[in-house]
């Protein structure tokens, strides 16, 4: 494609109108350096970007994120350097191409239970939501070419890769139509029966609905119409074969109970509206017990928006209805990308709704999207604010299997010891980091390899507390430290001395011999006297300080030796 194709494109998706000079000189820049570059599908490599840039201006991004889709690609190439690109581009645009190039360097291993840590390790690393998208809109269009990849086995791990990475992402920005794509795309490559089986039946059965629903469609209309209510659409929708496969897989395989298979969709311009259409819908056809979902009052996690009914509509046919306002279906199909070409527009946006919490950083984003926006900010401002903070504070560093460890900044590998387990942490007597020994204080970044090496009789100290960034690591130390203290101040109760006193023979020298026993025990005697007792024996008291009980018993063991020895009896102080 030539750059005056290419500026058609552009302007039939009204983009970058702001800065097209910048956006030529990328296209050139691009072109230059992927010169005589091919893909794998035999076309000239710049055909890749081009199809990314243009799928990105589609969305409604800026100027600069339509330039650094063309660039994506550049600084991997090593010819161009990053500060190439900030040179020519500006330090935004640098910042886009540096953001891709940082996540196509994150590894997932196929392993189910990393992907939820992958998924925010990427975003934390993209750092700023228009990375995110862009390597969407890469990621789609190398799975729509992954055919001519001639290696099958790194072909499923880049599909496996989108369905359990970049679709969930998608997902959680909000944008479905891409999400769709890249799971029908890897369904293909990582489930190759089951997608041709899904082929066949659904070749099967869809014609007949689509059918049905073309010949239903003009009847609701005229219904709706009846009640004044004009609708903006109403058209069909095929759900798509990746999550029709999956709610197949929960119902049992039975198609009868897939009544979404082909829906009827109605676009209205309000939310009253949406209601009233649902009215008007259940007052000619009789709905589906359990089957009104509101997500219009009570919207899904990720921020969907819509109300579904399934009625028996004519014929007795069993028909599912998903009514909608254009804004929300506008969002359903961009998602977050919504927010910000409206905000850019100046238009006003709506306020209610968004009330999930699986999805913080989503709500979040939202919620600040709505307060810059209430303040006029401008565009670059509003662009600052989609940067990721959630994950600022975040790193993200990696245990010796590769299970991914999120941690704030400034954390130790002490924070990282306790974070794996309480027993590794109150054991660490060292850390690696990246193969290297180094000091507790340490500071971790992101993607460093951490191993923590223990001793069983290791225990925690003092000054750990200073070391520990992380309440989890704080708590752990401090009652260990307690414990230590209290074991300690019963040593020290403990080590309150005794008094011992020891009736003997009245014979000489059996004071020293006495003294003797003890200091051949290392004990130094604090007092001691003898007692001449008249008619009876004659009694020695001493005291000292002993270590413990054991100490007390040697003691006694050494005394009662002693010649002319009779009793020993042992008094506490308290
Ligand atoms: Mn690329």
């Amino acid at each position: 494609m030539d750059w005056s194709e290419y500026q058609n494109k552009l302007d039939e998706y009204k983009a970058g109108l702001e800065n097209r000079s910048l956006i030529e000189k990328a296209f050139f820049f691009a072109e230059k350096s992927h010169e005589g570059q091919k893909r794998y599908s035999g076309e000239n490599y710049i055909e890749h970007p081009i199809k990314v840039s243009l799928s990105i201006a589609a969305m409604g991004l800026d100027a600069n994120t339509i330039s650094a889709a063309l660039l994506h690609d550049t600084i991997e190439d090593q010819k161009t350097t990053s500060r190439d690109i900030k040179k020519h581009f500006g330090a935004d645009v640098a910042f886009l191409v540096n953001g891709v190039t940082k996540v196509d360097k994150i590894k997932y291993h196929g392993v189910q239970r990393q992907a939820e840590s992958m998924r925010k390790m990427f975003l934390a690393i993209a750092e700023d939501i228009r990375v995110v998208v862009l390597k969407l809109m890469d990621r789609l269009h190398n799975m729509e070419t992954l055919s001519s990849l001639p290696y099958p086995e790194k072909r499923i791990r880049i599909a496996k890769e989108t369905l359990e990475i970049y679709a969930p992402i998608a997902d959680r920005l909000g944008i479905w139509d891409i999400k769709a794509k890249l799971e029908d795309l890897a369904f293909s490559y990582v489930y190759p029966e089951e997608y041709k089986w899904m082929q066949q039946e659904v070749k099967k059965r869809v014609p007949m609905r689509e059918y049905y629903i073309e010949r239903i469609i003009p009847i609701v209309k005229k219904e709706l119409g009846q009640e004044n209510l004009r609708p903006l659409e109403v058209n069909a929708r095929a759900k798509h074969y990746y999550s029709l496969w999956k709610k197949l897989l929960r119902y049992d395989m039975d198609w009868d109970l897939i009544y979404d298979l082909v829906a009827v969709r109605i676009i209205v311009s309000n939310i009253q509206d949406a209601y009233g259409a649902l009215g008007i819908i259940h007052k000619n056809w009789k709905p589906l017990p359990g089957r009104i979902k509101d997500f219009i009052a009570l919207p899904k996690p990720n921020g969907y928006q819509s109300i579904h009914t399934t009625v028996f509509c004519i014929d007795g046919k069993v028909v599912e209805f998903q009514i909608r306002t254009a804004e929300m279906h506008h969002e359903a199909e961009i998602g977050i990308a919504a927010h910000w070409a409206w905000a850019e527009a100046g238009k006003p946006k709506r306020a209610e709704g968004f009330k999930g919490s699986r999805f913080i950083w989503v709500t979040q984003l939202r919620e600040w999207q709505k307060k810059f926006t209430k303040k006029n900010m401008d565009s670059a401002e509003f662009l600052e604010a989609l940067k990721i903070d959630f994950f600022k504070d975040r790193i993200f560093v990696l245990t010796p299997k590769g299970d991914v460890i999120d941690l704030p900044e400034d954390a130790t590998p002490l924070d990282f010891a306790y974070h794996i387990h309480s027993e590794i942490g109150n054991h660490a007597v060292g850390a690696k980091v990246n193969g290297k020994m180094v000091p507790f204080n340490h500071k971790l970044q992101s993607e460093d390899v951490v191993e923590i090496l223990t001793k069983k009789d290791r225990k925690p100290s003092q000054e750990w507390l200073e070391i520990a960034k992380t309440s989890v690591a704080k708590s752990h130390i401090k009652s260990l430290l307690r414990k230590k203290e209290k074991q300690f101040s019963i040593q020290s109760k403990k080590l309150k001395s005794v008094e011992l006193i020891v009736t003997c023979k009245n014979r000489v020298g059996i004071l020293k011999d006495i003294s003797n026993a003890l200091s051949s025990l290392k004990i130094n005697i604090e007092d001691i006297e003898s007692h001449a007792a008249g008619k009876n024996y004659p009694s020695i008291t001493l005291s000292f300080t002993p270590v413990d009980q054991s100490q007390i018993e040697k003691v006694k063991t050494r005394i009662k030796k002693v010649h002319g020895v009779y009793s020993i009896e042992l008094k506490r102080f308290k």
